[in-house]
């Protein structure tokens, strides 16, 4: 493979609010970041991209979605819209469509949503099972998703089937579904919440994920104040996500910790609900991060802009601190420092911005703004 340098940037930013330079150039060798540096002092390569002044920020992490399913919600949106309130309890719904889908169906699912998180500049997804709930239908879940990322996450835990008594569930989430899901699985997750799983049984199915080797990260206090955040500090998750119901008490205990909280303003969005607080989390200190939580029935969208654009409007977070979160604070999640930014070293995974400046991603909210994206080094996505 050959270097590439990129050039004629207007605006590059390399890893958040301090990493940002104007009129720069970055060049590529073997899929990872090999030099940046004013366009002044570029040195000579192989092949050049001429991005024409255009805005050069991080590929997006994307660190929490829900890609493998089949049928859709959009009727359920539009009654709740009409005043109906959200309770998760059309998971249910999502689970029938996606266990009489044929593996063909599901992949070519994912693959139409991979390809669209591509087109709007992410570069990493994670993909989590939780619409099959059996073992074979999480396995294959899992093993489709695996096809498309290694950021693959057991959610076998997502909600108890109908017509299982919940400890009994429990036990074969732990047991029998966890070996089948494991061989495809890097995380363990959960949804722990009111008409879910409680903290016990939460604990029990990341204890058990952990033991078998997966990391453990959690649904937490997305519709309640419920012990999630807590639990998810105990066990050092990776991540907590949500956050929508905290106390004091949960915004003090992720500040201290190395779990993120992981921040879903589409959920919000889609279900009329308030939006997390941000500005608590991130004034006391907490790592954020940003991610779309797409899923049929409370998010269903793939867009990161979209994202930043809530979070900067709806959550106070400025532009920067918004960018960083959808990218670093993404990869923070997932536990990676070879992503989510673009400093010497890192994997070359970059989305070009048809803008002078990132701040356009807040700025011009619905807009298509992504013009070329890199990732490793090779182009998912061209003018
Ligand atoms: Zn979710």
């Amino acid at each position: 493979m050959t270097s590439l340098l990129v050039t004629n940037i207007g605006e590059l930013t390399t890893h958040g609010p301090q990493g940002t330079v104007q009129h720069a150039s970055l060049i590529i060798d073997e899929g990872r970041v090999a030099w940046v540096g004013a366009k002044s002092h570029q040195p000579p390569t192989d092949a050049r991209l001429d991005v024409e002044g255009r805005a050069v920020v991080p590929g997006f992490v994307d660190s929490h979605a829900h890609l493998v399913f089949a049928g859709s919600r959009a009727v359920e949106f539009a009654a709740r819209m009409a005043g109906e309130p959200y309770t998760g309890g059309g998971i249910r719904t999502t689970v029938a469509a996606t266990r009489g889908a044929t593996d063909q169906t599901l992949h070519d699912n994912v693959a139409r949503l991979v390809a669209e998180t591509q087109r709007q500049g992410t570069t990493t997804v994670e993909i989590k099972s939780g619409y099959g709930l059996t073992v074979e239908d999480e396995a294959r879940s899992l093993r489709i998703a695996a096809q498309f990322s290694p950021e693959t996450t057991y959610l076998g835990a997502h909600v108890v089937p109908d017509g299982t008594d919940p400890d009994a569930y429990v036990r074969l989430v732990c047991g029998e579904m966890l070996d089948a899901a494991r061989p495809h699985a890097k995380w363990v997750d959960v949804f722990c919440e009111r008409g879910a799983f409680d903290v016990d049984q939460a604990r029990a199915v990341l204890a058990a994920g952990m033991q078998a080797g997966l990391g453990p990260r959690i649904h937490a206090n997305q519709l309640t104040e419920g012990g999630g955040v807590q639990l998810a500090v105990e066990l050092q998750a990776a991540s907590a996500d949500h956050c929508t119901h905290l106390s004091t008490k949960d915004v003090d205990a992720l500040a201290g910790s190395q779990t993120v909280a992981t921040l879903l303003p589409g959920a919000e969005f889609s279900t009329r609900s308030p939006y997390p607080d941000a500005r608590a989390l991130l004034d006391a200190g907490a790592t954020v991060a940003l991610a779309t939580d797409c899923n049929p029935g409370s998010s269903y969208t793939t867009s990161m802009p979209f994202c930043i654009a809530l979070a900067v409007r709806e959550m106070r977070m400025t532009p920067a601190e918004a960018l960083w979160s959808a990218t670093t604070g993404g990869a923070r999640a997932l536990r990676r420092d070879d992503i989510g930014h673009l400093s010497v070293g890192a994997r070359a995974d970059l989305t070009v911005l048809d803008a002078p400046s990132f701040l356009h991603l807040a700025y011009r909210p619905g807009v298509p703004l992504v013009h070329t994206v890199l990732r490793n080094g090779e182009f998912t996505c061209t003018p």
